[in-house]
């Protein structure tokens, strides 16, 4: 398997027309940054002529400091910029072969943490036949020679050593922990997890969404990048994501591969 089979695009265009919303909280507060300046977009209220306020995400450079340090002035309606981002998430990143792929990456993982305890057993069982050895030459000393201080301490390192060898031989039999290895349980258990995060992605839960999906999966800030063409303005969105938050708390260990997210060509 390679790294690309773990790529998973996330884009999206967002036409730049305001549009009316009054919703709070904002889902994508604190996770957008600005293409332009690097710095952090915000969530921001305007009140227009007719006296109905608009939410807008706009870069903080920009609208703080000027055009001087940031010339991104585009601002992205809070709803549509929310309903586009959520609906990335569930069409191109939270899909059936995306379950697919964690599993077999899972299973990889597993396979080889097998391989390598199938030599780190016996290794693991030879030290502690040495340390026991070991502890039994000194109880022998010490009959002879009288509890001396360096024999003392040479007995209590070698007894600290003969318990966390006794503690890695017994978690290399733990076979509740080889169960929650198995690929149909882990898939089942995964989907169970992405059915629970797609249901958040609904009116009046975006705080969870945020908390609980968002924040979790991404790497790093949603990068935006506004683009004016004769068609229109828009902005494009692109994002790093981490599927760790996908296994926590299923296997006891996270799957570090990050999976890039970009943008069309
Ligand atoms: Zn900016």
């Amino acid at each position: 398997m390679t790294r690309n089979q773990y790529k998973r695009k996330l884009d999206g265009k967002l036409v730049g027309q305001p549009a009316y919303v009054t919703r709070k909280p904002y889902l994508l507060s604190t996770l957008l940054e600005c293409a332009v300046c690097s710095g952090p977009v915000w969530a921001t209220k305007r009140t227009g002529t007719r006296a109905q306020p608009r939410y807008y995400y706009v870069c903080t450079t920009h609208r703080t400091r000027g055009d001087r340090l940031c010339g991104n002035a585009l601002a992205a309606p809070m709803e549509r910029l929310d309903a586009a981002v959520l609906a990335a998430m569930a069409r191109q990143v939270l899909t059936p072969d995306l379950v697919d792929d964690v599993v077999h990456r899972v299973v990889e993982l597993r396979t080889a943490a097998r391989t390598h305890q199938a030599t780190a057993r016996p290794r693991l069982e030879s030290d502690l036949r040495r340390t026991q050895g070991e502890l039994r030459r000194y109880a022998e000393a010490i009959a002879i020679s009288g509890p001396l201080p360096a024999l003392l301490e040479a007995i209590r390192t070698r007894e600290q050593r003969r318990g966390e060898l006794e503690e890695q031989i017994r978690r290399h039999g733990d076979s509740a922990w080889a169960d929650a290895w198995q690929p149909d349980e882990l898939r089942r258990k995964i989907q169970a997890r992405v059915d629970d995060w797609l249901g958040l992605f609904t009116r009046g839960q975006e705080e969870q969404a945020r908390e609980m999906v968002l924040r979790p999966l991404l790497a790093r800030r949603i990068v935006l990048t506004p683009r004016v063409t004769p068609a229109g303005r828009f902005y494009k969105f692109d994002a790093l994501l981490s599927f760790d938050a996908l296994v926590t708390g299923l296997i006891g260990a996270g799957d570090r591969r990050v999976v890039t997210v970009v943008p069309p060509g």
